[in-house]
């Protein structure tokens, strides 16, 4: 598409007035300098010695955070290229649930490295094709390093739930969470998938993160229907009811004329009949509890209490689901298709309180394959923060018993790959050897900024570092807390072998999408949706995305 084209000495104009366009070197460099800034705001979180950020939104709510994902999904970004580092932020969050950080500061690293190697006119495409082949070796490398994990080795799992958790706001109770968080996966695993959804968290403000525990079971967040009910099931028969017990509204909607007051009495009768039937066909099937997904009429709760049973009401969907799968119950959505064998059980249902809040707890089920953490903390933000580190620990427990394949964490990958691509480097040749080098070089940010994160010497850790590998160390890497290189394996430092691959696949793509780039065309309106006016001539998002991220970046420098 051209913006003008000469026809005679007329040019023709194809664009719309407010349509702003960017081409050629303009566009690469607008664009590879947003990428690198998304980069430059998380860069600081990095590793176990990484710094935090705090981020408020316009209603002045406030999150505190070393979370990659979170960080960028509330930073609210507008450049389009930046997006797309963004994404590959979000993508290593839904694959594996880790390494977000990592993923989006390789990307911005890869970014760099081009950017050099185009103003030594080295073509966009040969990069491009340079780091793909790259990224396709780097895969063949890691998979030929992975060590194979079998799915009843606790200690492994656990120590990979606790480098996840390492430098986060769980850190001080991490080898207590990293333990919960193998039990809850391991408890809800299926034979073909695992789905971490069924460990539901419970934060609790109040207590230490110590404190925390596991329920081996669903914690609804209800409190039974009466007061008349009992507080606690033991052995009980649990019905699970995806409707409401209520009479049921006349089909026609016929207006009943009352005569005289027997007539009436009639009529509500009759509707006492239809309740007083639903809750006999609970106490012939042998519930002793019930989750209601609707309401529950007064005459229906006190009839229920009459009997004995423990009801609730207005169970939310999820609910009703995770407590099927805890207590092997069925969900039916109409009574009187409800049989005993829909029943599930569970050794106790009791209203308890947690936090200052009434609770159901359904546990001590025979196979919960629905379990509930709870998360204690002393604020609001500390929970908040160690739900974020659980959820990432639950994401590597999962990757490894799917995959089975771990490595060693501390920068050892990335510094091995780094010296084996440089190798591959001299068998590809030609323009493309320059990326591959360049690929080589960028994976380097990992160990360098763990380094410089934990306020060592970047230059001293990677020559160390690189020397190491170079004598066959495949596990060297950088401990943080020492500043030694180690073998990392041996420290218990290990990550899934997919964090890393899938942060180096999603990487590779953005960042070459990115430079194939030439030509950024923009609609007129886009630009009057920043909120950056300062009138300047520039691209769509150019001043308005820039100018958020600019300052970001300045408050990751000065901390
Ligand atoms: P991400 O969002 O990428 O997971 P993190 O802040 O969690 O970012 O940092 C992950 C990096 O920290 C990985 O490279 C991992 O190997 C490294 N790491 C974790 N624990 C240690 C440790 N004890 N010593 C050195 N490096 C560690
Ligand atoms: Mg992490």
């Amino acid at each position: 598409m051209a913006q003008r084209q000469r026809m005679g000495n007329q040019p023709m104009i194809v664009l719309s007035e407010e349509s702003q366009r960017t081409s050629g070197k303009d566009a690469q460099t607008m664009n590879i300098t947003a990428g690198k800034a998304v980069a430059e705001s998380v860069r600081t979180t990095l590793g176990p010695k990484g710094m935090d950020k705090m981020l408020v939104d316009s209603g002045g709510s406030v999150v505190v955070t070393n979370d990659g994902v979170t960080i960028l999904k509330e930073m609210d970004i507008d450049h389009p290229a930046a997006n797309m580092i963004v994404e590959v932020s979000e993508t290593q969050e839904e694959e594996v649930g880790d390494g977000t950080t990592s993923a989006v500061v390789v990307a911005g690293e890869l970014l760099d490295q081009a950017e050099e190697l185009l103003d030594q006119d080295i073509h966009a495409t040969t990069l491009a094709q340079g780091y793909r082949q790259a990224a396709e070796k780097a895969k063949e490398i890691l998979d030929e390093q992975a060590i194979e994990v079998s799915t009843d080795d606790r200690a492994t799992l656990t120590q990979i739930a606790s480098t996840a958790m390492t430098g986060k706001g769980a850190e001080s109770a991490k080898d207590r969470l990293a333990e919960l968080v193998v039990d809850a996966v391991l408890a809800v695993a299926d034979e073909d998938d695992i789905d971490t959804e069924n460990v539901s968290v419970e934060k609790v403000v109040g207590g230490s993160i110590d404190e925390s525990e596991l329920v081996e079971g669903v914690i609804v967040d209800k409190e039974r229907v009466d007061e008349n009910m009992p507080y606690m099931v033991e052995d009980a028969n649990v019905a699970l009811f995806d409707g409401d017990i209520e009479v049921k509204e006349t089909e026609i909607d016929a207006e009943v004329n009352v005569t005289d007051p027997e007539q009436l009495q009639q009529f509500l009768d009759q509707e006492e009949q239809q309740l007083r039937e639903m809750v006999d066909h609970l106490v012939d099937v042998g519930a002793d509890v019930v989750f209601v997904g609707d309401g529950i009429d007064d005459m229906a709760q006190h009839y229920l209490a009459q009997e004995g049973i423990l009801a609730v009401r207005r169970a939310k969907s999820g609910d009703l689901k995770r407590l099927a799968r805890a207590t092997g119950g069925r969900v039916v959505s109409n009574l009187d298709d409800l049989d005993s064998d829909d029943l599930g059980f569970a050794g106790s249902v009791a209203q308890k309180d947690i936090g200052g809040d009434e609770r159901i707890f359904v546990e001590d089920v025979e196979e919960a394959k629905s379990v509930t953490l709870i998360l204690r903390g002393g604020t609001e933000h500390v929970v908040d923060e160690v739900e974020r580190a659980v959820e990432d620990s639950l994401g590597v427990v999962r990757t490894t018993l799917l995959d089975g394949q771990v490595l060693p964490g501390g920068g050892a990958p990335e510094a091995e790959l780094a010296l084996q691509l440089r190798d591959f480097a001299d068998s590809v040749g030609g323009r493309e050897q320059l990326a591959v080098e360049a690929f080589a070089d960028a994976l380097e940010v990992i160990p360098r900024t763990l380094a410089e994160n934990a306020g060592l010497d970047p230059i001293d850790s990677l020559v160390d570092l690189r020397a190491r590998h170079d004598g066959g160390e495949l596990g060297a890497g950088l401990d943080a807390y020492t500043g030694d290189v180690i073998d990392m394996e041996a420290e218990g430092v290990v990550e899934p072998l997919r964090v890393k691959t899938q942060a180096i696949e999603s990487a590779t793509e953005a960042a070459v999408m990115i430079l194939r780039i030439d030509d950024v065309i923009a609609a007129g309106d886009l630009r009057s949706s920043g909120d950056d006016d300062d009138g300047e001539d520039m691209p769509a998002g150019g001043a308005g995305g820039m100018g958020g991220m600019g300052g970001m970046g300045g408050m990751g420098g000065a901390m």
